[in-house]
C-alpha cells in the first residue's frame, strides 16, 4: 500500500490547519453558495484557486516546511481534498480554481492554449467549469448531442448541458460537443463564458449546494479554431479519450472528498457525544476503521494514476467504496443523536445531504462498477485471491 512521504505529511498538516477556517462557513455556504466571494482571502481558498497549475506557467508554489507544492499529482490532490472536504466540502467545491477544466487543459491543450488558460487563472481567482453531461444523456456521455458547426475561422457551439459544477459563475470552461456523428466526432473546446450565446442557471440542489450545479444553454456561440482542445493531437485523443483521462486523474480526488465527508461525520459524533455506550463506541470505532481503509485505497489508487494516467480502474473501486461509505457514515452518525437528529444538528444534516451527491459526481456507482470490471477483465488490476484457510 502507498504511504505518504514527509512532504505529503507536511501538506496534510497544513491543510488540516487551514481547514479550520472553513468549518465555521459550512452552513453559510450551504445557505448561500455566493457567500464564498467574501472568503477569497482564506489560505485554503487561495490554494485551491491555483491548485494544479504547473510551475512553467509562472505558478508560485505553495511552500510548506521547505517543500514546494503545485497540486499537479493525483496523490497530492487527494491529500488536499480529504482535509478540506473534512473541514467543509461546501467551501471546497465553491472555491474558484482550475480543477477538472485545469486537468483537461494540462492533458490536452497545446502550448498557446495552456498559456491563455493558466495565465488568466493566475491573474485573479476565476471559476471554471467542465461541461460534459447533457439533460437526456446522463451517464451515456459519449452519446452527447451538443454541436460544433464549422465556420470560416472555427465553429458555432450549440446545445444543452446539465449538472455542471460552478457553470453559472464560471469565467472559463471546457465544453464537449460533436462536430460529426460517432465517438470520434466529439471535441472539447475552451470557452470564455462572456462570449454571447452562453447562458447558465444554477439548479436548486439538496446536497453539495456550494458547487452551484447549473444547467447550461449554448446558442450559436462562436468558438475560434485556436480554442479547440487537442487540435495538435489525433482525433482518437480529443473527445471520449480526453474526458476518460481527465476523470481518471480526478477520480482519486473525488474519492478523497468522500473520505473527508465520512471523517467529518465521525468527528462530529466524537465532539458532540462525550459519553458513548459500549455498543456505540464499537460502532464508531468500526466506522473509523473503514474510513482509514478507504483512505488507504484512495492513496493507492492515486499513486496508480500518477504512475500511469490510464490506470483509473482502481480509482473506480476507491470512488465506489468511499462514496458508499460517506453516505453510510453520515446516516449512521445521525443515528447517534436520535430521531430528530437532522433537525437538531443542521451540520450533520448537511453532511448527509452532501454525501448523497457523491454517488453522482464524476460518474455514478454503476459506471464505476463497469469501469472496474473492464479493468479486471483487461488485466489492468490484479485480482487478489482470498487467503486459503485451513479448517
Ligand atoms: C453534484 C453533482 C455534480 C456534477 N458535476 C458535473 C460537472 O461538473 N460536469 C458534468 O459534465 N457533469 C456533472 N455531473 C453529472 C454527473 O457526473 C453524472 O454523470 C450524472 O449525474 C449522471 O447522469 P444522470 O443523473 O442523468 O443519471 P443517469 O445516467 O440517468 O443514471 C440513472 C441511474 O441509472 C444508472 N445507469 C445509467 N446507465 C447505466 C448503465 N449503462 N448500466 C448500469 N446502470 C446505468 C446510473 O448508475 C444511475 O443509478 C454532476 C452531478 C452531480 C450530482
Amino acid at each position: 500500500m502507498t504511504r505518504l512521504d514527509d512532504p505529503l505529511l507536511a501538506l496534510r498538516g497544513q491543510m488540516r490547519e487551514w481547514g479550520a477556517d472553513l468549518r465555521p462557513l459550512a452552513l453559510e455556504i450551504d445557505r448561500d453558495p455566493e457567500a464564498v466571494r467574501r472568503h477569497f482571502g482564506l489560505p485554503a481558498v487561495r490554494h485551491l484557486a491555483t491548485m494544479g497549475i504547473p510551475a512553467e506557467y509562472g505558478h508560485e508554489p505553495e511552500k510548506i516546511d521547505g517543500y514546494r507544492f503545485y497540486g499537479v499529482s493525483a496523490l497530492e490532490r487527494a491529500v488536499v481534498m480529504e482535509e478540506l472536504a473534512c473541514a467543509d466540502v461546501g467551501t471546497l467545491v465553491a472555491a474558484p480554481g482550475p480543477l477538472l477544466a485545469g486537468v483537461a487543459v494540462g492533458l490536452f491543450a497545446d502550448e498557446r492554449q495552456k498559456q491563455w488558460f493558466y495565465g488568466q487563472m493566475l491573474s485573479r481567482p476565476l471559476w471554471t467549469c467542465f461541461a460534459l453531461t447533457e439533460p437526456d444523456g446522463g451517464s451515456d456521455a459519449a452519446a452527447l448531442r451538443s454541436t460544433l458547426t464549422p465556420t470560416a475561422d472555427g465553429a458555432l457551439l450549440s446545445g444543452e448541458k446539465r449538472y455542471v459544477g460552478n457553470a453559472s459563475r464560471a469565467q472559463l470552461g471546457v465544453v464537449f460537443a460533436r462536430s460529426r456523428p460517432g465517438p470520434l466526432g466529439i471535441t472539447a473546446v475552451l470557452v470564455d463564458t462572456a462570449v454571447p450565446g452562453f447562458h447558465a442557471e444554477p439548479l436548486d440542489m439538496i446536497g453539495l449546494r456550494g458547487a452551484r450545479i447549473s444547467s447550461l444553454v449554448m446558442d450559436r456561440m462562436p468558438i475560434p479554431e485556436e480554442r479547440f482542445l487537442g487540435r495538435h493531437l489525433p482525433a482518437t485523443r480529443r473527445g471520449v479519450w480526453a474526458f476518460v483521462q481527465t476523470f481518471n486523474m480526478l477520480r482519486p480526488g473525488v474519492a478523497a472528498i468522500s473520505v473527508g465527508i465520512a471523517r467529518a461525520a465521525l468527528e462530529y459524533v466524537t465532539a458532540h457525544r462525550r459519553t458513548l455506550r459500549a455498543a456505540e463506541r464499537e460502532r464508531l470505532d468500526d466506522l473509523g476503521r473503514r474510513v482509514d481503509a478507504a483512505r488507504r485505497l484512495v492513496h493507492h489508487a492515486a499513486a496508480a494514476v500518477d504512475a500511469r494516467g490510464t490506470d483509473g480502474h482502481l480509482a473506480s473501486a476507491a470512488k465506489l467504496r468511499a462514496a458508499r461509505l460517506a453516505e453510510e457514515t453520515t446516516l449512521a452518525a445521525c443515528a447517534f443523536f436520535g430521531p430528530g437528529a437532522r433537525l437538531a444538528h443542521p451540520l450533520l444534516d448537511k453532511l448527509a445531504r452532501d454525501a448523497r451527491a457523491m454517488e453522482f459526481l464524476e460518474g455514478t456507482a454503476n459506471m464505476q462498477r463497469l469501469n472496474l470490471f473492464q479493468g479486471l477483465l483487461g488485466g489492468k488490476i490484479e485480482r487478489t485471491r482470498p487467503p486459503v484457510t485451513t479448517p
